[in-house]
């Protein structure tokens, strides 16, 4: 057992209180004669992972009482097929959240179908509509994305103080990275924004009171990247081959037994991020059949 000297931000146990708080919400509503919250998940193509995450996300909303509506396309289902699909997730009373898992098969256009999503029921918060306004100050998005959103929960629930904080984001990617930078900068953070051409990655991150790893790189964040007391939120997940029984074993993109040395607060991945992700999800969907409630 490693001794670590970093307080252990556990994503499990706030990812369960925020759920049990959901179930509670959707059982109040049962009870004053409102509608199920319903979440439609479209899956294109088999990508193993996908699958994964989408029997995740469906199981945790049975367990929510949020009804779970599965479609499955085939890979090489035409833009006109998932399009039309979408609108009739869009037109159907039921389904109060769309969640298209991403990636899409090469051969679509991602954002043509992202933006097909009624806004008011894009649960995945990654709308165009949704992002823009983001990305705009006195602008508020009707959803957060998933991962990001999770990510700020955790700081927030661990009272980390983030006006003024120099904040770093390890990567800038569509669904994680980018969201998360701007979600720090409208909590008034000073946010450098990190990527594959990045110059001297170890001395920027250094520099940061508040680091968010989602690299997709196995480990890649090291102790001496990280400044003594400074908070790390890893992203990542990884399944990496071993010779345990179980022949793999998860990890992040943080060296956490020699980051947990020098950190002031880190979440582990697995145990972090990944819980809040469908955590947060439950909520927007939540959300979503509160807004139709309104409509
Ligand atoms: P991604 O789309 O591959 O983006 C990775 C980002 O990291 C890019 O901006 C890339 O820079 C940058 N990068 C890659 N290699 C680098 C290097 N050597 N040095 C500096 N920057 C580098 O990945 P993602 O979808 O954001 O996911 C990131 C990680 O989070 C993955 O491990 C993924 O599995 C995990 N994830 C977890 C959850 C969850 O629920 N826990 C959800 C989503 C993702 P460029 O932009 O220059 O290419």
């Amino acid at each position: 057992m490693v001794k670590t000297q970093a307080k252990i931000i556990d994503g499990k146990a706030i990812a369960d209180e925020v759920r049990a708080e959901v179930a509670r919400k959707v059982a109040e509503r049962a009870e004053a004669g409102k509608p199920v919250p319903g979440l439609a998940a479209v899956l294109v193509g088999e990508n193993p992972a996908s699958q994964v995450y989408v029997r995740m996300k469906r199981k945790a909303c049975e367990k929510a009482g949020i009804e779970s509506f599965g479609y499955t396309l085939p890979a090489d289902a035409t833009q006109e097929e998932v399009e039309s699909l979408v609108k009739e997730l869009n037109a159907d009373p039921k389904v109060h959240g769309i969640l298209v898992q991403l990636p899409l098969p090469g051969h679509l256009d991602e954002e043509a179908v992202l933006n097909a999503i009624d806004i008011t029921k894009d649960v995945d918060g990654f709308h165009p509509l949704n992002i823009g306004r983001l990305a705009q100050k006195g602008r508020k998005p009707l959803f957060l994305p998933a991962t990001p959103a999770g990510v700020i929960y955790l700081l927030e629930h661990t009272g980390v103080e983030l006006e003024g904080a120099r904040a770093v984001v390890l990567g800038r990617s569509n669904i994680v990275g980018m969201p998360v930078a701007l979600l720090l900068v409208e909590r008034n953070a000073t946010v450098t924004i990190c990527h594959s051409r990045t110059r001297d990655l170890p001395a920027v991150c250094r520099e940061a009171d508040v680091l968010i790893a989602a690299v997709g790189r196995v480990e890649m964040v090291k102790s001496d990247w990280v400044k003594p007391g400074a908070v790390v939120i890893d992203v990542g997940t990884h399944r990496v081959d071993d010779d345990s029984e179980k022949g793999y074993h998860l990890t992040g993109d943080v060296a956490f037994d020699e980051v947990a040395q020098v950190a002031g607060a880190i979440s582990p991945s697995p145990g972090g991020v990944g819980p809040m992700t469908i955590a947060m999800l439950l909520q927007n969907t939540l959300r979503a059949a509160e807004i139709a409630d309104e409509k």
